[in-house]
């Protein structure tokens, strides 16, 4: 036996409605476990700003609220999980979002003879979500994330990580976030069940402080 072959493995999926804390919590799970944090709505935002010709095509369902196509983004997610830093585990935050790229990151994992080990669902209600998300500001350079009022940064606007400007997010929009939302109710959420069924699925409160929301994941992953 390698000594690699110790390390613990831990492949973890972040489930919950946009803006329920998904990417606070993959980032505090990423930094405690060592693991990297890898949203697909990031990998996305960075090919807009580079000008990808996947940003360009991505940025056309982004500004809608809808979902980019699942050929697009299967094929992102599955380069980046075979990247070196993924070999003891990471954290996926916004993927999967639909049953079909479930099923092909569960038959990429199978074909290793591995799976995913823990889908941890944050429930907020919709109530909440449109507050949520209408205070979050977001560094278009680190793509660090605040909320004016639950993690305001320490000067208004400014990112306390790289100091460059925080703004609203384009899809941030309270009418967007409306559409976002259904999006989540129709495609998203039936991963519930999916996983559920799969008996990884574990549920924590998304509503109370962030720093007790992380409390409640460490309980289920372990100190
Ligand atoms: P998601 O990744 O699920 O879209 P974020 O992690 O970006 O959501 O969180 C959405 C917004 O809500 C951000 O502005 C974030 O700072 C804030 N937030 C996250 N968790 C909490 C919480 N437990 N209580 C209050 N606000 C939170
Ligand atoms: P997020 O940063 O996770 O809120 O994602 C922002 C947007 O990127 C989403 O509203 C989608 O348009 C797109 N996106 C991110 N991840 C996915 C995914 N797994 N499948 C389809 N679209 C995605």
């Amino acid at each position: 036996m390698t000594d690699e072959s110790w390390e613990i493995q831990m492949k973890i999926i972040m489930l919950g409605a946009p803006g329920a804390g998904k990417g606070t919590q993959a980032k505090m799970i990423a930094e405690k476990y060592s693991i990297p944090h890898i949203s697909t709505g990031d990998i996305f935002r960075a090919n807009i700003s580079q000008g990808t010709e996947l940003g360009m095509e991505a940025k056309k369902f982004m500004d809608q609220g809808l979902l980019v196509p699942d050929e697009l983004t299967v094929k992102i997610l599955l380069d980046r999980v075979a990247k070196e830093d993924c070999k003891n585990g990471y954290v996926l935050d916004g993927f999967p979002r639909t049953i079909p790229q479930a099923e092909v990151l569960d038959k990429a994992l199978t074909e290793l003879g591995d799976k995913v080990d823990y889908a941890i669902n944050v429930d907020v209600p919709d109530e909440s979500i449109i507050t949520r998300m209408s205070g979050r500001r977001a560094c278009v350079k680190c793509g660090a994330t605040y909320h004016v009022k639950y993690n305001a940064p320490k000067a208004e606007d400014v990112c306390d990580a790289c100091g460059e400007g925080l703004v609203l997010r384009d899809d941030d929009h309270p009418e967007t976030v409306t559409k976002r939302l259904n999006v989540y109710h129709d495609q998203t959420q039936p991963l519930i069940e999916y996983y559920s069924k799969k008996d990884i699925l574990k549920a924590v409160d998304g509503t109370v402080d962030m720093k007790d929301v992380f409390g409640a994941i460490v309980a289920i992953l372990g100190e």
